[in-house]
This record gives C-alpha cells, sequence and structure tokens, in this order.
C-alpha cells in the first residue's frame, strides 16, 4: 500500500459525477503526476486529500490515517502540504516572516501561535526559514516584501512557506501555470531537489514538459475516471489517453 491510498473515491456535484470510483496509491518517495484534460477532475480530487471536499463515498489514508473527516490543519500536522493554483503568501510580509509564520503553526499547532515562545526557539525558526530561504533560491531577499516578487519568485517562496513545515507529503496544483519558459525550468530543477530529499509528490500539471521532466508515474483522469496508469513511457502511447485528449490538449 502506497503512502498516500485512495479507494473507491465518488463526489458528485448535483447530478455531475466530478469523481467516479477513483483508485489511486502513491509510493512513498515518488513524484506522481495526476493529468488529464480541463474538467477531467484533478483539483476536485486533490481538494479530498485536503479537507476541503468531502467524497460522497470512499476512502482517502495517509499513513494509515483517513484524511476523510478531519480539519485541514490536522491533515497538515500528519505532514501533508500543499501548493495552490494561485500562491497564497502575505502579501505586505517580509520574506522571512511569510516562511516564519507557517514554522510556528506547525511547532504550536495551526493557528495557534504562541507568542511566548521561548526566544532561543524563535531563534532556531528563524534560522530554519532562512536556509529554507536559500534553498529556493531567495536568499539575500529576507527583508524585501512577498507582494514585491515575480510570480516564479512567489512560487518559489510558497514552497518555502511548505517545506518549512517539513511535510512528508506535497500536493501541487499545476506549481507552474502561468511561467514563463525560464521560471518553468528552474521550478522543475527545485521541485527535482525537493523530491530527492525524499519528500513524496502528487503534481496536477498541464504543460507536458514539466510531467515528463518530473513524474516516475501517472494517472490520466477523463471525466472523474481513471482510464490510465503507467510509467510515463508508457502512457503517451496509450490509445485510452490519446483518445480523452483529442480535441484539447495534446500531449
Ligand atoms: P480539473 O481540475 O481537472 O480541471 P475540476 O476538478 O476543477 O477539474 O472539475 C471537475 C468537474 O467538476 C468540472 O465539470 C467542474 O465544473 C465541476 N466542479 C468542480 N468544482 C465544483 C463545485 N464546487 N461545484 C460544482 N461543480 C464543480
Ligand atoms: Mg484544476
Amino acid at each position: 500500500m502506497g503512502i498516500l491510498s485512495v479507494k473507491g473515491v465518488n463526489k458528485n456535484f448535483g447530478g455531475l459525477k466530478a469523481l467516479h470510483n477513483v483508485n489511486l496509491e502513491i509510493e512513498e518517495g515518488t513524484v506522481h503526476a495526476i493529468i488529464g484534460p480541463n474538467g477531467a477532475g484533478k483539483s476536485t480530487l486533490l481538494n479530498c486529500f485536503i479537507g476541503k471536499l468531502m467524497p460522497d463515498s470512499g476512502s482517502v489514508t495517509f499513513n494509515n490515517n483517513s484524511l476523510l473527516g478531519i480539519k485541514p490543519h490536522e491533515i497538515n500536522q500528519l505532514g501533508v502540504s500543499r501548493v495552490f493554483q494561485t500562491p497564497e503568501i502575505f502579501e505586505d510580509e517580509s520574506l522571512l516572516d511569510n516562511v516564519m509564520i507557517p514554522a510556528f503553526a506547525k511547532r504550536d499547532g495551526a493557528f495557534r501561535i504562541n507568542m511566548w515562545s521561548s526566544v532561543s526557539n524563535e531563534h532556531e525558526l528563524r534560522d530554519k526559514a532562512m536556509h529554507m530561504l536559500e534553498d529556493v533560491g531567495l536568499d539575500g531577499t529576507s527583508d524585501k516584501l512577498a507582494g514585491q516578487l515575480s510570480r516564479g519568485d512567489k512560487r518559489r517562496l510558497e514552497l518555502a512557506m511548505c517545506l518549512v513545515q517539513e511535510p512528508k507529503l506535497l500536493l501541487l496544483d499545476e506549481p507552474t501555470a502561468g511561467m514563463a519558459r525560464a521560471d518553468t525550468n528552474s521550478t522543475i530543477d527545485l521541485l527535482k531537489k525537493i523530491s530527492e530529499s525524499g519528500i513524496t509528490m502528487v503534481v496536477i500539471e498541464h504543460d507536458m514538459h514539466v510531467v515528463f521532466s518530473l513524474a516516475q508515474r501517472i494517472s490520466v483522469l477523463a471525466q472523474g475516471t481513471v482510464i490510465a496508469e503507467d510509467l510515463p513511457e508508457n502512457i503517451k502511447g496509450n490509445p485510452k489517453v490519446q483518445e480523452a485528449y483529442l480535441g484539447g490538449a495534446h500531449l
């Protein structure tokens, strides 16, 4: 069984079957991409992993803990972090503060930041936050306001905010959406580095260059159903996958 195990998940929105009997096993330490045409159910599926949506039926377990019916911050405490399509950062705070806020939250339980924490501990967190900024390539700018960053750098900052919580599983919904090629390539390099550090990743991505650069395993969703799951080299030639993409995005 994988570190993340999805069994028989169904989700309807009114009469629309957004997810239909979805099964997925994410192996520890791998990068697993979920691809599929627009409206296939990719974001809906991810939202079932982070407490944003409750499936109508089925199970989602992480390290044998059910992720269903528990709060987003509890899921986060188990070691699951996610990066959104639109970076969620504190624009009016410095880069350092942006990274220190989730570091405090992780230590004290999300949103119960303990203002009376010992100073030495704060120094430790500060050092850790500085290291994270360095790791994502934002060193030397820790005093800058987050709102002043380019789109690509905001994404880096958001990754630092996730990594400082030392996640075991990182969920990424279109991490390179709207990026120029140069930013996309440096994001690929950064994500590779993160993967090599042992963090398991689930990546939803439209850009096939990103998918094939990163993924060790690919699942293809179409109309809420997993139509293929295979090694990257076998996905491109899969007739079902080619059919799902006809008239839409191309592999
Ligand atoms: P993807 O991320 O693969 O593009 P989504 O998961 O966003 O697809 O959407 C899957 C389907 O579910 C789409 O038809 C979408 O319109 C629908 N959908 C998504 N979220 C909702 C919602 N909150 N309410 C109603 N329909 C939704
Ligand atoms: Mg989506």
